[in-house]
């Protein structure tokens, strides 16, 4: 074969495969993947007061999955911590906004005696709960991204909630071992936090309701009947949307770590949970 005819054979056949592996490329930002994260990023619509960079001070909010009893409803959930958290004390530790006063950016989060960290357990269990709230029509936003980075602090995690139409705030507490079962804490109308306080209150009734329904304990420390009225809490305080914080179940008792650990325990939760928001948004005056 003549050396110029063979060159463009060779020129014409790499285009054809490179034209093919360009159409074989993925695409991860469809939305209508079932991938839970980085579908849009957007940035908090208010920044903290720290002069150190919190690094994921960043919301992700995803589209509705499919037309479900929560279309036209935004949901903002909030995994508690951040894995990065232990990495810069002199971040976390700064004094942020509280509603009141002041008060310290975040903490690290608490562990199981395993050692699995809160911050895995409420990232973990924020993308199983959003993907149901997704799959009922919900647009859903999350207060972080990532399971590594450090931050965002309480009174941004806040403010990104407060451009939805409800909040949740998810964790694992650190009590003494004897401790056990869940408990939805509540705000006591401090700060701008007064607005809905009463609707505050109304959802975690209703979040309290469901649980039980699907055979979950209420707390045997914390508060009563599985719901806490907390001061204290800057998520609550500045939030000016209804919001909760639920405390999942106490990551120093062996029953609750098998619970917080277990994904069939974890999916029963979050249909409760997601149910209990459904109920309460269609049911707003
Ligand atoms: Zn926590």
């Amino acid at each position: 074969m003549p050396r110029f005819v063979a060159r463009v054979l060779y020129a014409v056949t790499a285009v054809i495969l490179t034209g093919v592996i360009w159409r074989w490329e993925p695409s991860t930002s469809s939305p209508t993947t079932t991938s839970t994260f980085v579908v849009t990023t957007t940035l908090p619509t208010t920044t903290t007061a720290l002069s150190a960079p919190v690094t994921t001070a960043i919301s992700t909010t995803l589209p509705p999955l499919r037309d479900g009893d929560l279309t036209g409803f935004s949901v903002t959930i909030d995994p508690g911590h951040n894995g990065g958290n232990a990495t810069r004390p002199d971040v976390i530790n700064q004094l942020v906004p509280d509603g009141v006063g002041m008060k310290a950016c975040d903490t690290t989060g608490t562990a199981t005696t395993d050692g699995y960290p809160e911050s895995a357990f409420t990232f973990t269990f924020a993308s199983e709960l959003t993907l149901i709230l997704r799959q009922r029509g919900a647009i859903v936003t999350l207060t972080r991204s990532d399971d590594h980075s450090i931050g965002p602090c309480v009174n941004a995690r806040a403010d990104i909630g407060n451009s939805s139409d409800v909040a949740v705030s998810l964790h694992g507490d650190g009590a003494p071992m004897s401790g056990s079962g869940f408990a939805i804490l509540t705000p006591v109308g401090r700060g701008p936090s007064a607005q809905m306080t009463k609707e505050a209150n109304r959802l975690a009734g209703i979040t309290r309701h469901q649980l039980v329904q699907r055979g979950m304990t209420p707390s045997n420390y914390l508060g009563r009947d599985g719901i806490q009225p907390r001061s204290d809490l800057a998520g609550l305080n500045l939030s000016t949307v209804p919001k909760v914080m639920i405390e999942c179940g106490n990551m120093k008792n062996p029953d609750d770590a098998l619970h917080l650990t277990s994904s069939e325990w974890r999916q029963n939760m979050a249909a409760g949970i997601a149910e209990a928001i459904s109920v309460f948004l269609r049911s707003r005056s």
